[in-house]
C-alpha cells in the first residue's frame, strides 16, 4: 500500500516557490498536462486557503483564488516548469442552485478522470465536522479514478487533545482499507505542516 509519510526527505520542491499560473474552468485552457500536479478539495470554508498558503509559507497565495470570477474555478499554482499545485473550487454551499452545482460536479469530474499529471489529491475536512455527505462523494470519485487521497483534519486548534484523538481515530477507521491515509492540521499553529508537505513532495516526485 502507498505510505507516503514514511517518506523522509522533503526532495528537492520548494513549495514556497509556487506562484500564481492560471485559473481555468474548461480542460483547453488548463496549463499543460505534462509533469505532476497535486490538488487541493474541500467544503467551502474547511480551511483550504489558508492550508495552502501556510504549507507554501506564503501570506496570500491563495487569496487570488478567491477574487471574484475565480472561486469556481480551477486555480494553478506552478512550482517550476513541471510540478503544480491546484486548488479546486470549494463544495458543499447548502443553497447553491441544483444547476450550478450539477455543472460543478461535471467539470470536477471531468478533471479527475481525465488529468494525467494528477497524482494526489489532498482533501480538507474542518476537524470538527469531518466526513459529510459531500466528502464521502467526491472520495468515492477519486477511488473510482484511482486517485490517491490525503486527508487533512484542519483546525485542530480548535479542539482538545482527547477529541482530536477520538476524531482521528473515527475517520481513519471510516478509510479503512482505502489506501487514504489522515492527519490532524492546523494552519494557525502549524501541526502536521511537515507530515502534509512530506506527502505532498512525495506525490510531486512520483514518475
Ligand atoms: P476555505 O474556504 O476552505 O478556503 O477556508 P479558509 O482558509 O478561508 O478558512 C475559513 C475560516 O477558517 C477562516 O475564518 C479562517 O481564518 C479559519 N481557519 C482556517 N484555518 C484555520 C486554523 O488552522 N485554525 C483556526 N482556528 N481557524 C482556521
Amino acid at each position: 500500500m502507498h505510505n507516503p509519510t514514511q517518506k523522509k526527505d522533503h526532495g528537492s520542491f520548494h513549495l514556497g516557490n509556487a506562484s500564481y499560473q492560471g485559473s481555468a474552468v474548461h480542460p483547453s485552457r488548463f496549463p499543460p498536462d505534462n509533469g505532476a500536479e497535486v490538488a487541493f478539495a474541500g467544503r467551502s470554508n474547511a480551511g483550504k486557503s489558508s492550508a495552502l498558503n501556510t504549507l507554501c509559507n506564503r501570506k496570500a497565495l491563495a487569496r487570488i483564488s478567491r477574487t471574484p470570477g475565480r472561486t469556481q474555478m480551477l486555480n494553478f499554482f506552478a512550482i517550476d516548469d513541471s510540478h503544480r499545485l491546484v486548488d479546486l473550487p470549494g463544495y458543499g454551499f447548502a443553497r447553491v442552485p441544483e444547476q450550478t452545482r450539477r455543472k460543478w460536479k461535471m467539470f470536477i469530474e471531468s478533471y479527475l478522470s481525465r488529468r494525467r499529471s494528477l497524482k494526489g489529491l489532498i482533501l480538507l475536512m474542518d476537524v470538527r465536522h469531518p466526513m459529510k455527505p459531500d466528502d464521502t462523494q467526491f472520495l468515492n470519485w477519486c477511488a473510482h479514478h484511482q486517485i490517491p487521497v490525503h486527508v487533512l483534519l484542519t483546525k485542530s486548534d480548535k479542539l482538545r487533545r482527547g477529541k482530536l484523538r477520538e476524531t482521528l481515530r473515527a475517520v481513519r477507521a471510516d478509510l479503512d482499507g482505502s489506501g487514504t491515509g489522515a492527519q490532524l492540521f492546523s494552519a494557525r499553529d502549524r501541526t502536521g505542516l511537515d507530515e502534509a508537505r512530506r506527502v505532498i513532495v512525495t506525490w510531486l516526485s512520483a514518475r
